[in-house]
């Protein structure tokens, strides 16, 4: 009996007491390795003593002051450290409670920035199918995913999508990597013509697909050419660093690895670890002058805006990562678990692509391997490994259904980045049971 709403209203969850390290324990005794850090959230892992002594030193000094009154010395703190390890040009941050709400927050910062300069007429949004921003009114406007934006569309801002960047499903025969970069590209120029430049505010994506398509990477070049059209149509670039963000694929930003410097950049779940709920939006130099310049204030704001445990449990995480050199660990875990997967699953007959950046990786599983044709949705397979792989003791993130005309299962893996060689083979292991004993039962 619950009393919650949950997600799914039947659901029946098991009650989870405790964690450390990478496991996740339950009331009935039963251990967990979380091998997918929630949904890529809990990157020190679990009850890490410097984050719960950090917690503790800031419940006595303080827990909340509002914005309207003060800062805080921790608030101030983190900013600085953010900002000095951000993209150049990303001067500025702001603080909020999760991904939905930084996403929400950087739309509402385009849309003033327009406005502010004088160009009201752009309001436009474009993002990309099979894509995932938040669920609050404005990121699901943005998010790609129309299954769950159909019953909310008359509510939705007005956002033209255009297809992501996933080599896997879009690249034609005999078409380059590096072609097929271009092509994707080009599709925004396109949107970006057919709508009229001056009506577009932003272009939003997520530089790797997270919850939606399972850790697809762009190709190599992609990034780059999107940030040239934007630049040659003054549309802000908005990278949703949400889910990626935060060192998951081995550099503190996923968008070092394609090179380009967005304008507006959201981050949460690694931030701060799963210790608090919190969010930033970094902005550029030249947004936060035009707000400057302009109305002298950024319209906007929550009462938790810079909540100083959230802030107090992100610089914490944030010093361990950097004191502990972990991004160096997801990197080395990120190659021996994507080198344990291609073993396990590269020439399973249902896994149809393994990709991913770090410890961010991804499995797709398809019923036919040459027509890359889905798993039936009324089969449920993603359900059904969740469950086998629980039955095993392990935690891993797995989704599917119709995402926009494309159909897929896949599993998400996101551990933690303090992962060990010998824990990674075990969720291999577990994970290639879990698998098998799911598509045997699905069949
Ligand atoms: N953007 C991305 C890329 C995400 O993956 C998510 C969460 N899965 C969000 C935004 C929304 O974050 P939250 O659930 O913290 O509101």
């Amino acid at each position: 009996m619950t009393r919650i709403l949950h997600r799914q209203i039947h659901a029946t969850l098991r009650t989870a007491v405790g964690g450390k390290g990478v496991e996740l324990f339950d009331r009935d005794g039963r251990r967990y390795i979380d091998a997918s850090g929630g949904a890529a959230v809990s990157c020190l892992g679990h009850g890490h003593p410097d984050v719960i002594a950090a917690l503790h030193a800031q419940a006595d000094a303080l827990a909340y002051a509002h914005t309207s009154f003060f800062t805080s010395d921790v608030a101030e703190a983190l900013a600085e450290r953010l900002v000095a390890d951000a993209p150049a040009g990303l001067d500025y941050v702001y603080f909020v409670s999760g991904g939905s709400e930084a996403v929400e927050a950087a739309l509402k910062m385009a849309r003033q920035y327009f406005v502010e300069v004088g160009q009201p007429q752009r309001a436009r949004i474009i993002a990309r199918r099979q894509s995932y921003h938040g669920n609050t009114l404005g990121a699901l406007a943005a998010g790609g995913n129309a299954w769950r934006r159909a019953q909310f569309k008359p509510l939705l801002a007005e956002t033209h999508h255009i297809d992501p960047c996933y080599a896997y499903r879009y690249r034609e025969a005999g078409e380059t990597e590096a072609d097929y970069g271009l092509r994707a590209a080009q599709a925004l120029e396109d949107k970006i013509l057919e709508l009229g430049p001056e009506t577009v505010m932003a272009f939003v994506a997520e530089p790797v697909v997270g919850a939606t398509a399972g850790a697809v990477p762009a190709v190599a070049g992609y990034f780059r050419r999107i940030r040239e059209i934007c630049d040659r149509y003054g549309v802000l670039l908005l990278l949703d660093e949400v889910m990626c963000g935060m060192g998951r694929t081995g550099t503190l930003h996923a968008c070092e690895q394609d090179g380009v410097v967005p304008d507006l950049m959201t981050v949460a779940k690694g931030l701060g670890g799963g210790y608090q709920p919190i969010g930033a939006t970094f902005l550029s130099g030249r947004i936060y002058e035009a707000f400057a310049k302009g109305s002298g204030l950024f319209q906007h704001g929550h009462t938790y805006i810079c909540h100083p445990m959230a802030c107090a449990a992100a610089l914490a995480v944030q010093e361990v990562i950097a004191r502990d050199r972990l991004l160096d660990n997801v990197q080395a875990m990120g190659a021996h678990l994507a080198r344990r997967l291609g073993e396990r699953f590269g020439n399973h007959p249902h896994v149809g692509d393994i990709r991913g950046r770090g410890l961010f990786m991804g499995v797709e599983l398809v019923e036919d391997r040459g027509s890359k044709a889905a798993f039936d949705p009324a089969r449920k397979l993603n359900a059904r490994i969740k469950h086998a792989a629980m039955d095993r003791g392990l935690a891993v993130y797995p989704a599917g259904g119709t995402i926009d005309g494309i159909r897929g299962d896949h599993i998400l893996l996101a551990p933690p980045f303090i992962i060990d060689a010998a824990t990674v083979d075990t969720v291999v292991e577990r994970l290639g049971e879990a698998v098998d004993a799911a598509i045997a039962q699905a069949a």
